[in-house]
């Protein structure tokens, strides 16, 4: 039996199953402190059985250099009582199992780049209480120095969003900062799908997001961009950035027939189908 983790800020979903397409049961629990919330992670576990592997997509950032003394860990996140916080020693401890560790941006990448069989290289990128992203290339993961944070790339801004400072607390107007649901509701008070189709605010975030993919199929020459999170979800919306992104790379960019820009495949799911997939490497 396989198990994973999509941890996230707000709530860590849990499942398990023989295999990726195949989840049997699932959990979700709030992200409270570490202590509270990785025991009633195991306890879970261990109910449901005895996991073979265990797969953790997780929120940042965090260690995945398996070199590093401290791989496994979440880093320098701002979340209170998080700081180095060892994810995935305890799993490992607490189940007995060997661990997968990486972010839930590059999990969800894996998952949607797995269902599209004819596409080498994908980003992930989520938008929605932050932004970030994956990176799939030939159905391995990206990672570098550290791994990909492409919420914090800085867009030009938009004529009609000169004055808003951005609510990023490292960089003010980055795409994060610029871009993200708690950004949009700084500056209208509401959700974008609860604004007007006519409203500028579609506008100017569908120009910020159009500008991080004109970016990514720039310099990663990416086939697929997967938009997911819940500001993704905003009616119209992915149809507006795809025409933006069009507009911004104006033909100019030798793979521009083929790249595009879609819904995740697998919905809310990709997440956990991709922790699923890191597991199924291990086992
Ligand atoms: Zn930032």
């Amino acid at each position: 039996m396989l198990g994973a983790i999509e941890a996230g800020g707000t709530k860590f979903v849990l499942a398990v199953g023989p295999s990726p397409d195949r989840i049997t049961a699932r959990h979700s629990l709030p992200t409270t402190t570490p202590t509270e919330t990785l025991r009633a992670a195991a306890d879970w576990f261990a109910a449901q059985g005895s996991v073979g592997a265990l797969g953790i997509g997780t929120f940042g950032p965090a260690e995945l250099d398996r070199k590093a003394a401290n791989w496994g860990h979440i880093t320098n996140t701002p979340k209170p009582g998080w700081q180095d916080c060892d994810m995935a020693g305890f799993f490992a401890d607490a189940l007995s199992a060997p661990v997968a560790f990486d972010t839930d941006v590059n999990a969800a990448a894996i998952a949607e780049a797995a269902v599209r069989p004819a596409c080498g290289s994908l980003a992930y990128v989520t938008i929605g209480t932050g932004i970030g992203g994956g990176l799939v290339m030939r159905g391995e993961p990206v990672h570098g120095a550290g791994h990909p944070e492409m919420g914090h790339i800085v867009p030009r801004r938009h004529p009609a969003d000169r004055d808003f400072p951005g609510i990023c607390p490292h960089h003010g107007d980055c795409l994060e900062g610029l871009a993200s649901g708690p950004a949009i509701h700084a500056r209208w008070g509401c959700s974008l799908s609860q604004l007007p189709a006519d409203h500028i605010a579609h506008e100017v975030i569908a120009d910020y997001i159009a500008q991080a993919c004109h970016s990514l199929f720039a310099i990663a020459a990416v086939e697929v961009i997967v938009l997911g999170g819940g500001v993704s979800k905003t009616p119209g919306l992915i149809d507006r950035i795809a025409a933006r992104t069009r507009e911004i790379g104006a033909g100019y960019l030798p793979g521009h027939a083929r790249q595009r820009i879609e819904a995740p495949l697998h919905g809310d799911n990709a997440g956990i189908i991709g922790a699923l997939m890191l597991a199924e490497h291990l086992a």
